[in-house]
């Protein structure tokens, strides 16, 4: 008997239908006699849905970059009704099963709110409930403050909540259900033969979910990695006796050495701002720096271009695109404190980024990924790199031909 915690995304419980066809899941493993955990999210479409209504009334105001506790206390609310919805229908089942909301557990958060971290979860009802075999249907993305208030973790953030409760629970496993069959060389959306990768590690993934590849929130990720607990990501959607390997998430093994890069993940939500003939002295850039963490904005990429002759400079960097307008404010308001003379910006930009724990020991994968996006006539404006990583930032017109330029020049399809 193990204990295991199983987590379902929006498509996975989109209807009623899909919701049997998951207790049907929750069941095999129920009556193969291990100790279960449900995690799930809303609906599909049902965050965007309610995001949507709290953005049309803030538009109202003239303040709309205020988001507040009352913006998670809505959103929240999705994953209420599935949680129920699929209690209901495992005790339609015969089985023992009861809902949890994050309060109810709980699962305690900081006062981010809207990107809230999980700061503890301590669970004696839930484990207790556990062991005497009611299986749990616990409301994915949303916890609470020590204030009582209802706080959510970040858009796809019930693959954290799902990883922080099996790491809570002390679970033997966590496996995550999702609409595709694994994590793939890149978003099989783009590239349609992209492959199945029978495991990645957790430093591969933790890169390729923070560039982007919305498979496995990153938080989500990191936390796996820092509990040493393997994630597997697999489908919903198979049919009956079908296999369903997916893929492993888990510590780096030997094999995993021969490849050189694992994947290529890409980011539409990027937008660039140079500072025009900024003063070429130092602590110009920490100024730069510093205005925008006071207005709670991050810097991504940053790229100077120095003209020696007269001692300005030209620096360029990336933000979140919801972030531009809150920058480009910050920026004006300081720009006699820094000393530029003009902001130029363009959010029609997208990173697409390569991957791998190969890159570590290998040359001239730089050239092959230039190379690949010269012949495309792919102009690049930014570029950073990691260890493990090196990411571009280009004219977003580009970025599903930049992907799968890539995805081909390091021979990532299927055979
Ligand atoms: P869920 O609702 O189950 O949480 P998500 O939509 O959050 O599912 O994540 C699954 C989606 O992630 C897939 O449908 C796919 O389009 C996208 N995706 C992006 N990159 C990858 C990748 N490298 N491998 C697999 N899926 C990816
Ligand atoms: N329902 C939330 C979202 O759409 C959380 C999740 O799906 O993981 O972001
Ligand atoms: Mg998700």
């Amino acid at each position: 008997m193990a204990r295991i915690v199983m987590k379902f995304g929006g498509t996975s419980v989109a209807d009623l239908d899909r919701i049997r066809h998951v207790a049907g899941l929750v069941e095999a493993e129920a009556k193969a006699g291990h100790e279960v955990a449900v995690v799930v999210s809303a609906m599909s479409g049902e965050t965007n849905r309610l995001v949507a209504l709290v953005d049309a009334l803030d538009g109202d105001t003239d303040n709309a970059d205020t988001i507040d506790d009352e913006y998670d206390h809505i959103v929240a609310s999705g994953e209420q009704v599935t949680s129920g919805l699929l209690a209901i229908a495992l005790r339609r089942k015969g089985l023992k099963a009861r809902s949890w909301l994050g309060w109810q557990i709980p699962l305690m958060t900081d006062f981010a709110y809207s990107k809230a971290r999980i700061s503890g979860i301590k669970s004696p009802a839930m484990d207790e409930s556990l062991k005497s075999g009611t299986i749990g249907v616990v409301a994915g993305f949303q916890g609470i403050t020590t204030d009582n208030r209802i706080s959510t973790l970040g858009r796809g953030g019930s693959d954290t909540s799902a990883v922080a409760i099996a790491v809570a629970l002390k679970a033997d496993r966590c496996d995550i259900y999702t609409d595709v069959d694994g994590i793939y060389t890149t978003d099989p959306r783009i590239v349609k033969n992209a492959r199945r990768l029978d495991r990645i590690s957790f430093e591969e993934m933790l890169e390729l979910a923070s560039l982007g590849a919305k498979v496995l929130q990153t938080r989500s990720v990191e936390l796996a990695m820092n509990n040493d607990l393997p994630i597997r990501v697999l489908t919903s959607m198979a049919k009956d006796g079908e296999p369903n390997p997916g893929t492993l998430v888990c510590n780096e093994v030997n094999d995993m050495e021969e490849r050189v890069v694992s994947g290529v993940a890409y980011s539409r939500d990027e937008a660039q701002i140079t500072l025009l003939r900024l003063k070429d002295k130092p602590g110009m850039v920490a100024k730069v720096t510093r205005a925008m963490s006071d207005a709670n904005v991050i810097v991504d990429m940053i790229v100077q271009g120095i003209s020696r002759s007269d001692n300005a400079a030209n620096l360029t960097f990336t933000v979140g695109k919801r972030d531009l307008e809150k920058a480009l404010a910050a920026l004006n308001a300081s720009k006699d404190a820094i000393g530029f003379e003009g902001i130029k910006s363009d959010d029609n930009v997208s990173k697409v980024s390569i991957v791998g724990i190969g890159m570590r020991s290998h040359t001239g994968v730089a050239q092959t990924m230039f190379e690949a996006l010269a012949e495309r006539g792919i102009n690049v404006e930014v570029i950073a790199t990691s260890e493990i990583k090196i990411s571009v930032l280009i004219d977003s017109e580009y970025t599903e031909l930049a992907v799968r330029a890539l995805h081909a020049a390091f021979e990532l399809e299927t055979a």
